[in-house]
């Protein structure tokens, strides 16, 4: 996505691109966006909804591009695009057009497209070493635009990495994320359960809350809340707490009412109506009690306990899902590394942009919002450079 949004506005200023793809097609990883549908960006985007060590770059990057900037590029490729809660996506509905349309317009301005190109190295004169130890021809300016591992590759997977490194970048604090989020905890008795919750993860960071529909399966949480926190991961274990209740009326005074109009029900009988039947019996049984117990055989104090598990029930992070499983590498090549502009601060002419930097965007269209941006911000900085 980044790499052929830089192809794309620097041949429209008149430059030659060539783009090098290490797959036997390019953009495979866009069909795969959005479930097949691809979340190209938001309609409100502000640094807030990305992790990164260096906001006052990333804000720089951001404001690159303006509403108008997106809403022209797009069009200038010949995507209609359309709104679905926030999101904006191809009209189409359809992952393929995005795709399609970036690549008639790279080909409609000349770029050229090396498939099967696997570069593992820049020499001094910036040439690009490919896998068969062949050099390209020298280029004035090359920008590295390869990505992240979650999705398309393995976990031996590489992405860019030895390129990086052949002028001194690292990445850094790289984990899978958005995605799931292992528990120590034997869940078996609620996989498949989907309910709202909001979802807290501990780690030595901070702590940091999200919510929306969890999904429970045999060993993880899972759902949009959990996805989000997994950006916060970064290391080996964490504690999650979910609040089952998270409504606003859902307070202590309302569940002593409930308690008090129900005391004829048993537990499960307490719980249904809020709860799915699954989760509300699987809750009480983890409290230590069980469902068919009656509601007056609690004192007050059970009672405020099982209240409180139910808005704070904690599970053990252990891990989290694999890169094939994740839709976003976070972390990456610091924002140290680069200049505002995004070009190296290792090689003059060098740019990095697009999701090997360590910029870690939220579901919703975030990351390939940031892809474009980063290379409207490296086109900015060339075009600035040139004058
Ligand atoms: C399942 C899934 C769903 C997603 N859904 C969304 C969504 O709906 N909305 C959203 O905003 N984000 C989504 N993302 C994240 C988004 O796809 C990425 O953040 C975005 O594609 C990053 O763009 P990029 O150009 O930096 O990297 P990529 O799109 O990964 O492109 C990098 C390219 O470089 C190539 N490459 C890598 N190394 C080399 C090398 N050494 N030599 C030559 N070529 C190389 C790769 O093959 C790849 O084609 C999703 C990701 C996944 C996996």
């Amino acid at each position: 996505m980044s790499g052929l949004c830089a192809a794309i506005l620097l041949a429209r200023e008149g430059a030659d691109v060539t783009v090098h793809e290490r797959q036997e097609a390019p953009a495979k990883k866009l069909l795969l966006t959005g479930n097949g549908r691809c979340n190209l960006s938001n309609v409100s985007v502000s640094c807030s909804d990305y992790v990164c060590g260096d906001p006052a770059k990333l804000r720089g990057i951001l404001a690159c591009l303006t509403q108008t900037r997106r809403d022209e590029f797009f069009a200038g490729i010949g995507l209609m695009l359309c709104e679905l809660r926030g999101g904006l996506y191809p009209a189409s509905r359809q992952a393929s057009s995005a795709r399609d349309c970036l690549l008639l317009a790279a080909q409609e301005l000349g770029v050229k497209l090396r498939t099967d190109s696997y570069v593992k190295g820049l020499d001094e004169d910036k040439r690009l070493l490919l896998r068969d130890g062949s050099l390209t021809e020298a280029y004035d300016i090359v920008i590295i635009a390869s990505g992240g591992k979650a999705g398309v590759y393995g976990e031996e997977g590489e992405n860019g990495k030895k390129l990086l490194r052949s002028i001194g970048h690292e990445m850094k604090n790289e984990h899978p994320a958005l995605t799931h989020i292992l528990c120590a905890e034997d869940l078996s008795a609620v996989a498949g359960v989907r309910c709202d919750a909001a979802v807290s993860l501990h780690v030595s960071s901070g702590t940091y809350r999200e919510s929306g529909e969890l999904q429970i399966t045999k060993n993880a949480l899972s759902g949009i809340p959990v996805f989000q926190l997994s950006r916060y991961l970064d290391e080996e274990s964490g504690v999650l707490s979910v609040d089952f209740l998270p409504r606003a009326e859902c307070d202590r005074v309302w569940f002593r009412k409930r308690l008090e109009e129900q005391k004829g029900r048993d537990l499960e009988g307490l719980l249904c109506g809020v709860l799915q039947k699954k989760l509300a019996n699987w809750l009480i049984t983890s409290f230590g009690r069980k469902p068919s117990d009656k509601v007056s055989s609690m004192d007050p104090a059970e009672a405020d306990a099982f209240f409180e598990m139910l808005r704070n029930k904690r599970f053990t992070a252990c891990g989290l899902g694999k890169y094939r499983e994740a839709q976003l590498m976070s972390g990456g090549v610091p924002l140290d590394e680069v200049s505002d502009g995004l070009e190296s601060r290792f090689r003059e002419d060098v740019y990095l942009c697009g999701e090997l930097l360590d910029v870690n965007g939220a579901c919703g269209g975030y990351n390939l919002h940031f892809a474009l941006a980063s290379a409207f911000r490296v086109r900015d900085e060339i075009l600035r450079k040139k004058r």
